[in-house]
């Protein structure tokens, strides 16, 4: 998956991108990530890339030019491709959305600063607006960032377990089961003992129980939206009878 990132802050990204998951996915061919500097594409002996508001007001825009320039310089002028936006005001990022974008062989992302962008790059550039959530960051190169990140877990083969995503919280609708590893036993806390039976259909039944309990204590909002079976059901109304 290949992802063009247009920034006024490029050197934000390698230290993230050059560790961990992200890194492997890279360095195995399978994400593509390129950098560029809006400023790069900016005219005149000072780059400018911001100017103020029209109407007045505090805090500087970035202007159109530069971005434009940026975008169709590296992707033509009709690149086909989904161009987000980060800002506050686009649909807010979940894991339905980090699935149906990692369907996409190539996203390209601007990332704004300031108090946003011209709103013509909203109006004629970009196809899609993205928030990461119902808060204000000063700048769209860590919302870039998670995008990135959630999207490479997503892709065949990035992950060292390969059912690791599946598995994981949001993946189908509910959180996920806790984990426990080695010491067995650590401050006289134990690990449960149906996890050291080695009696694998047993744990998976005790993992989705575990894992729509979870979900009832922390966010019955989720149970309202996924598909359960009727003894699936019947050990939630267990539950909340109990409590
Ligand atoms: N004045 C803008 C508003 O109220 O909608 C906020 C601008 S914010 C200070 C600067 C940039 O950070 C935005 O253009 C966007 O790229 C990025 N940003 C801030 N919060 C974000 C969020 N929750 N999700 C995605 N991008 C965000």
């Amino acid at each position: 998956m290949r992802f063009d990132v247009f920034t006024l802050l490029p050197e934000v990204f390698p230290p993230y991108l050059d560790s961990s998951i992200l890194q492997r996915a890279r360095q195995r061919g399978l994400l593509d990530i390129h950098i560029h500097n809006i400023r790069d594409y900016a005219a005149g002996r000072h780059k400018v890339t911001d100017d103020v508001p029209y109407g007045g007001g505090g805090g500087m825009v970035m202007k159109p030019e530069p971005v434009f320039n940026a975008v169709e310089s590296v992707l033509g002028p009709r690149p086909g491709i989904p161009l987000i936006l980060l800002t506050p005001q686009g649909r807010v990022f979940d894991q339905r959305i980090a699935a149906e974008l990692s369907k996409q062989p190539h996203l390209a992302l601007v990332c704004g600063r300031y108090e946003g962008v011209d709103e013509r790059i909203r109006q004629y550039l970009v196809t899609d607006e993205i928030s990461i959530g119902d808060y204000v960051l000063t700048g769209g190169e860590l919302p870039a960032l998670v995008l990135i990140d959630a999207l490479t877990r997503l892709l065949p083969d990035a992950l060292g377990d390969p059912d690791g995503a599946a598995d994981d919280s949001h993946a189908s609708g509910l959180l996920e089961y806790p984990h426990f590893t080695r010491p067995p036993e650590f401050r006289g806390w134990c690990v449960p003992d149906i996890l050291l039976s080695g009696d694998h259909a047993k744990i998976a039944q005790w993992r989705r129980e575990q894992s729509l309990a979870r979900t009832l204590q922390k966010r019955p909002d989720m149970l309202e939206k996924v598909e359960l079976s009727g003894s699936e059901r019947s050990f939630i109304e267990k539950l909340q009878g109990a409590a």
